[in-house]
């Protein structure tokens, strides 16, 4: 049943015209969608190329060379970079199918409206003859009543008078002829307008209405065949089994199972071989007790007074970690011989699927022979001491102990001439509080640690937070890095592993001079304090003078430094933020440090010996620029705002000489200086890399500040600085103004998308206004860098003073 039969009826071809209005909308709507798939396909094809970009930072050096895991992994990166790089290709495909669906639904528009005028002009001729049909009745009737009656009046004259001729009867008579006339003229019209009208109708039911309706459902049908195609073709781009995809996976299957654990080391251990260890040969160097005769002697324990305790105790220890060894290797005999799980968490098999079983089998009998060997071994050495310890207090028996300290040396002394032959030499002093030790860092930050050990027995001293209590932290660098906490003994002492101390500072000294690890398992041994840096000021340092602003860490204060009496910045960290939260707020801080230009500001040192944590920064007398602007509106020249523009400009030329994002240019984060000049501050934000992908979401973005790309793709360049260099210098002329004023984040946001850009704030110079706009280019490559922007101020500011 076709539409030429189905549908002729009026209410069916209004329900076709509604049919057609209805596709017209989905495919609207399909339109968009498409659109906006394209758009999500390109934004992940950008993720991939990150993660590509990411994953191939590895290291280059020789160490992996050979590696199958390093190449495989290389080759995995490369190829996600394919499959972004597919990605955005099926994207701009996506998008030509939606300009295919633009074109089809504007044909489907014409094609409904053709269908329409035809139906009307059809059935508007049949309407037509309808309405004449009945006009021409309504004549005929007219004309019959007029008929009737001039035929009664001629036939009563007649009868009255028959036969006689007379002017009132041939007048009657012809009035009756005429009459007669005129009405079978009307039979006749009436008669070929009904015949017409039943022809046309015929016509129009039988052939215009169905031909009609034939049309346009072969019309219809073809496009829906094209729309159907244009699906298909819009499927096929989305579909990730498609053959390049399933290519790409296959490729990076095979490299991944191309990783053989057996190859894995071959290059290694060929360019690495050496021949066996030869022993190493320790001795006790006599020297060092050439000057004190008699008291102690080479390789042999003293016992006296001083040490007996400390013997006695080392003695318990050594034999509960002897027993211990033996328990130890006793749980792993039984473990083997029975098959009973072993509590011991380092014996038990992590091998989870059955398909490792066999490979984890033989793994833990490796490392259950590796284990024993490693317990005997420790059970020997252990015991040698014991041996040695018992040996020696054998030796003394009962008799009166001898004393160790005739002549009253202090320990500290000896200490000091025996005990560090450092290039650094570390003071003792119980009385004097562990902040003021050159080797405590206080809160430092562990990245800051990190960077500051760098040799295997570099150590230093720190605290940090947790859970509201502060504890105090040995970090070593030792094979990595390693932190120790000091633990605290009940009756207030303070040990690692070994005896307790009643000081954490002897209890340093004590690591340091006996050269012990720290704890047998880290191995850890303690060779060079590393002291606090020029930049880590002491909280004393600094007297806090009067509150000058608010940042988004805490309160900014005018102080003074101590030392030099210089006034300064100090910005400060509230106590109660997270650790998270101060190791942002001292970002700031690590950045500035390497920084050193006129218009940058000034870092002098941070503070974390105690809390609250601050950084010491130059004090720039104007405050913040934007303040600045808008105190002083009414009294700035244009060169003066020329000239900010001109600091900015090089601070920021500085920085990107730097590669550092600064990420939060804006007059609200310049301060202003002597004579107006501009430095740039607050570098909370700021990230020193080439391009910065942010990847943990878009918090607190200074939206009306930010580039486009940056608030799309979270990518961030140099050359979003630049825009907001363009917004810094609208703010500067409009002297303080806020951008896009009246306009919410998102709406102005989508008018940027659209083009829009702010127009010039009044009395701008028409070249500045210019440059604005170049910052504000959509495209990114085409805004200038700062080495130019700064060049085209700079020549402006020549050519104004020279009209002067
Ligand atoms: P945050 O980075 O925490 O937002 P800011 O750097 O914006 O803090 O500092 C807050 C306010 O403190 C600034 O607006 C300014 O008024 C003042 N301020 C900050 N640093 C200095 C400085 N070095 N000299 C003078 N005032 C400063």
């Amino acid at each position: 049943m076709g539409f030429s039969t189905a549908l002729q009826g009026r209410a069916a071809h209004e329900a076709l015209i509604v049919r057609q209005d209805a596709e017209l909308r989905l495919m609207e709507t399909m339109k968009r969608s498409i659109q906006m798939k394209a758009k999500c396909d390109k934004e992940y094809a950008i993720g991939l190329i990150a993660v590509a970009q990411q994953g191939l930072k590895i290291d280059r050096a020789d160490e992996m060379q050979g590696s199958l895991i390093t190449k495989s992994w290389r080759s995995y990166m490369d190829e996600l970079d394919q499959q972004a790089k597919q990605f955005k290709l099926n994207a701009e495909q996506l998008e030509v199918i939606c300009d295919k669906l633009a074109h089809l639904s504007q044909d489907k528009r014409k094609a409904r409206k053709a269908y329409q005028e035809e139906h009307a002009k059809i059935a508007a001729r049949l309407n037509h003859l309808t309405d004449e049909v009945v006009r021409k009745k309504s004549e005929y009737q007219k004309h019959l009543e007029g008929y009737k009656a001039l035929r009664t009046r001629f036939e009563e004259h007649y009868i009255k008078a028959p036969g006689r001729s007379g002017r009132k009867l041939d007048d009657v008579r012809d009035k009756y002829q005429k009459a007669c006339r005129k009405l079978h003229l009307t039979h006749n019209e009436y008669v070929l307008s009904i015949t017409e009208a039943v022809e046309v109708e015929k016509d129009f039911r039988t052939v215009l209405l169905p031909g009609l309706l034939e049309h346009q459902q072969s019309v219809q049908e073809s496009f829906i065949l094209l729309w159907r195609n244009i699906l298909l073709e819009a499927v096929q781009y989305s579909d990730l089994t498609a053959d390049k995809f399933k290519e790409i996976q296959k490729r990076i299957d095979t490299e991944i199972s191309g990783i053989n654990p057996t190859e894995e080391y071959s290059e290694f251990t060929e360019k690495h071989k050496t021949s066996p260890t030869t022993p190493l040969l320790f001795q006790f160097d006599e020297t060092l007790i050439e000057d004190i005769p008699g008291k102690l002697t080479a390789s042999t324990l003293t016992v006296d007074n001083l040490t007996v305790d400390w013997l006695r105790t080392r003695q318990l220890e050594l034999e509960a970690a002897v027993k211990d060894c033996q328990e130890r290797q006793l749980k792993i005999i039984e473990h083997v011989n029975g098959g009973s799980p072993v509590a011991n968490g380092s014996i038990i098999s992590n091998g989870s699927s059955a398909s490792n079983g066999i490979q984890s089998n033989k793994d833990s009998q490796i490392r259950q022979s590796k284990d024993l060997n490693a317990l005997r071994c420790q059970e020997k050495q252990k015991q040698k001491l014991v041996d040695m310890i018992k040996c020696a207090l054998n030796e003394v028996g009962c008799e009166e102990l001898p004393s160790g300290c005739d002549d009253h040396l202090s320990l500290e002394q000896n200490f000091i001439e025996h005990g560090f032959n450092n290039e650094q030499q570390l003071s003792l002093s119980t009385n004097r509080p562990l902040y003021e030790e050159e080797w405590f860092h206080g809160v430092l930050p562990r990245e800051e640690v990190v960077r500051l050990l760098n040799n295997d027995g570099d150590f230093l001293v720190r605290e940090t937070i947790r859970n509201e209590e502060s504890q105090i932290v040995l970090s070593v660098c030792w094979n990595g890095h390693k932190h120790f906490i000091v633990q605290t003994t009940g009756d207030g002492h303070f040990r690692f592993e070994g005896p307790p101390f009643p000081s954490i500072q002897e209890l340093i000294m004590h690591q340091y001079h006996s050269e012990l690890p720290v704890t047998v398992k880290s191995g850890a041994i303690l060779r060079r304090p590393v002291c606090r840096e020029r930049w880590e000021l002491s909280n004393d340092d600094v007297v806090l003078l009067e509150k000058i602003g608010r940042g988004n860490f805490g309160d900014v204060y005018k102080a003074k430094l101590k030392s030099t009496k210089q006034d300064v910045a100090v910005k400060t960290c509230r106590m109660t933020l997270p650790d998270e939260q101060k190791r942002k707020f001292l970002q700031e801080g690590r950045i500035l440090k390497q920084y050193d230009h006129p218009n940058i500001v000034k870092l002098i040192g941070i503070c974390v010996q105690k809390q609250p944590i601050m950084i010491v920064m130059e004090l720039v007398p104007g405050g913040s620029l934007l303040n600045y602007l808008r105190k002083n509106s009414n009294s700035l020249t244009t060169r003066q705002q020329m000239g900010m523009c001109r600091d900015a400009a090089a601070g920021m030329r500085y920085l990107e000489s730097k590669n550092c994002i600064h990420r939060d240019l804006a007059a609200r984060n310049c301060l202003v200086d002597f004579e107006h000049s501009v430095k740039i501050s607050d570098f909370g934000m700021s990230r020193e890399e080439e391009e910065y992908i942010v990847s943990d979401g878009m918090k607190q973005i200074p939206v009306k500040w930010t580039a486009p790309e940056a608030l799309n793709f979270g990518k961030y360049t140099t050359l979003c600085d630049v825009w907001s260099y363009g917004i810094l210098m609208w703010e500067i002329f409009s002297k303080g103004d806020t951008p896009y004023s009246g306009m919410s984040n998102s709406r102005a946001r989508e008018r940027i998308d659209t083009g829009y850009r702010m127009p010039t704030p009044e009395n701008t110079p028409p070249e500045m206004y210019r440059l604005m706009l170049k910052c504000w280019a959509a495209d990114v490559d085409s805004r200038p860098h700062f080495d130019e922007i700064y060049n085209v101020v700079d020549a402006l500011i020549l050519r104004l003073d020279n009209s002067h």
